[in-house]
């Protein structure tokens, strides 16, 4: 029953921020990653706050630990952000990846509503108190990670070069490079529809 409610609250949310879904869709690369743009561009672009889902953009679906590369790049972030500004926000919260967080010192946000509502990101601007376009979220799925992004009013950096793992589990991973596709081809269609 969440299910259907969150399909529901996804569709409707779709049609009202369509407009900034679009402009994110439009604006980024077709082969953008996460570690593409280094934590010192994003404290350049005025951004205080990062938060980062797992799939996709720290490492495939059902990884347990980021890539070695994202763990790099994820010491990097801490070194200049500190650990009270990096969050984990994943619509998956696994209890090993909790534990790879916590003990960096890194607080995941858990037991909110799942992307695309907005809690998640809502609960970071209550602890920062930081100011709604100073965090930017880190997602691979349009209609989850970046549409609550176009909700709450925070930066998106929209990775569309996830990180996937088809060779090993072909049969857990297609579902998602097929949601991807499907995502980015209804917000392509609605932008013909909203002109
Ligand atoms: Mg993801």
């Amino acid at each position: 029953m969440e299910l259907i409610y969150r399909i529901g609250f996804t569709l409707r949310m779709l049609h009202r921020y369509r407009r900034a879904l679009l402009q994110v869709y439009r604006q980024t690369p077709k082969c953008n990653a996460a570690y593409h743009r280094s934590p010192q561009d994003l404290k350049q672009q005025g951004i205080e706050v990062v938060v980062l889902d797992f799939d996709g953009v720290l490492a495939a679906d059902h990884a347990l630990l980021p890539t070695s590369e994202m763990q790099q790049w994820l010491h990097d972030c801490l070194a200049l952000f500190g650990h009270e500004q990096i969050f984990l926000l994943s619509n998956k919260p696994l209890p090993e990846r909790i534990a790879y967080f916590e003990q960096l010192g890194i607080r995941c946000i858990t037991n909110v509503k799942k992307k695309p509502y907005p809690d998640g990101l809502q609960q970071v601007i209550n602890l920062t108190q930081y100011a709604a376009h100073q965090l930017i979220l880190v997602d691979d799925r349009l209609l989850t990670g970046i549409l609550a992004t176009c909700i709450a009013g925070t930066q998106a950096n929209y990775i569309t070069q996830p990180y996937v793992n088809v060779r090993h589990r072909p049969l857990s991973e297609l579902p998602f490079m097929l949601l991807r596709l499907i995502e980015r081809g209804v917000v392509h269609l609605f932008g013909f529809i909203s002109k």
